[in-house]
């Protein structure tokens, strides 16, 4: 929601020079770096913080995304209870296949739950760098944003009040389903959509990791995945129809899926153990183009969605949150527009080369049961080059850990 002026019953406004909406991975990140620099800001937040404590969703870091949280002091807990991951498996055609990126590239994966990156992000901000949180807040509205004086408002879950606190910059970090992109006009960016028309039933076990890596199954029956998430937690994905009811899949339609789906010679059957999530993800991807309006630059899925397919999205989201913390310093602190004058364009460099390999991974993923015999024939021979073609798995694996330095 956009206005042009605050809301009329609002009291006396709060003054801060950034105003962060949303403390996701994206929201959180930058809180935390400007706190490091002594920028006061104020994050706003509808959910609880026990909430989004909880909230599972991601699992891979790339090692770069890891290095850029360490130099800004937020990696001290991950570093100590994250597991590194060297390789995965690809299964097709009832055979095993590994790949070692990391022997290839030099470079690995990180395993952390985003629940425990998220309360490390929200404790380092909030009690050690004594950053300002509202959680639960409702109704948030944005207003002027084209203007030298945006604000933001929002409904207070206390007192039930209007508030209204002025800023410099509004950072919009609340996700797929925030209200902050929103506030751009029509017209104002473009944004470029594609939907895979699939789902992705994606499921977490109370179960122990059945490999030591991530595994991808391409079976006529449709894609199935398994990512370790810890000791005992095991995350799983199921190709679906898209919009499908995760009550459809009952504990024994998922495990036997999973079972002949992942199965290959010389597998372990996997471990097995009751769902604690379950649901179905439609896959698609946004971009929206650019990712700035006026005073009001968004961050992470605000600005654009990677399905899961690649595990991208809150590495994309930690990048965009680098480069707008360190640019609203530089403006802040040094009257320097460097940074934000050139935030978008250095944002979107990762995330169109992030959203085409997404795009040729779906095709590896999904073309052996698209039920189209070319298709099909042409994914094998898409997984027949990675694992015939040292230049072609180099190639896959940089993509893969995002290693590519220049974008
Ligand atoms: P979010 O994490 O969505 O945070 C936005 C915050 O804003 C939330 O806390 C929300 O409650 C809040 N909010 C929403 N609306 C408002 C409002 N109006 N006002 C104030 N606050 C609001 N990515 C990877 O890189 N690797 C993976 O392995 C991976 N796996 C995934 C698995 C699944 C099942 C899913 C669903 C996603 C996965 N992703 C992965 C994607 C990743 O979770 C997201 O890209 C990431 O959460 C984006 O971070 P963000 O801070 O931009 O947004």
């Amino acid at each position: 929601m956009t206005s042009t002026s605050p809301h009329p019953d609002s009291g006396t406004p709060q003054r801060f020079p950034v105003v962060i909406v949303g403390a996701g991975p994206a929201g959180l990140t930058v809180g935390n770096i400007l706190r490091a620099a002594s920028v006061d800001c104020l994050v706003l937040e509808t959910e609880t913080r026990p909430f989004i404590e909880q909230r599972p969703r991601a699992g891979v870091i790339e090692e770069w995304a890891v290095r850029g949280l360490q130099r800004r002091g937020l990696a001290d807990r991950l570093l100590e209870r994250a597991q590194r991951h060297t390789e995965c498996e690809f299964r097709f055609a009832g055979e095993r296949y590994r790949f070692e990126y990391a022997q290839l590239t030099g470079v690995h994966h990180w395993i952390y739950p985003q629940q425990l990156l998220v309360t490390d992000l929200v404790r380092e901000y909030a009690d050690v760098r004594g950053g300002a949180v509202r959680f639960g807040v409702r109704d948030v509205e944005l207003h002027d944003v084209d203007t030298d004086d945006p604000s933001v408002s929002y409904t207070d879950p206390e007192t039930g009040r209007r508030e209204v606190v002025r800023c410099e910059f509004v950072a919009g970090c609340d996700g797929a389903r925030g209200v902050t992109r929103n506030a751009v006009p029509a017209g104002r960016a473009h944004i470029s959509r594609s939907d895979y028309g699939i789902g992705w039933l994606a499921l977490l076990a109370q179960a122990p990791p059945s490999s030591d890596c991530v595994l991808f199954g391409m079976h006529p029956r449709g894609f199935a995945g398994h990512m370790p998430r810890s000791a005992d937690v095991t995350r799983y994905y199921l190709e679906c129809p898209p919009g499908d009811d995760p009550e459809n899949w009952s504990h024994d339609r998922v495990w036997t899926e999973l079972q002949q789906r992942l199965g290959a010679t010389g597998a372990l059957p996997l471990t097995e153990g009751r769902l604690i999530e379950k649901r179905v993800l439609d896959m698609h991807n946004y971009v929206v183009e650019p990712m700035v309006f006026g005073r009001l630059f968004l961050a992470g899925d605000a600005a654009h969605l990677t399905a899961p397919i690649a595990a991208k999205g809150m590495n994309l989201a930690l990048h965009d949150a680098f480069l707008l913390a360190d640019a609203l310093i530089a403006y802040l602190t040094k009257a320097d527009t460097t940074g934000l004058d050139g935030y978008s364009a250095a944002c979107l460099g990762r995330v169109w080369d992030y959203q085409e390999f997404s795009h040729w991974l779906s095709e590896v993923y999904h073309g052996t049961s698209s039920g189209d015999p070319y298709r099909a024939g042409t994914t094998l021979a898409r997984l027949r080059r990675i694992f015939g073609s040292p230049t072609a798995a180099l190639a896959f694996a940089e993509q893969y850990l995002g290693k590519n330095a220049e974008y």
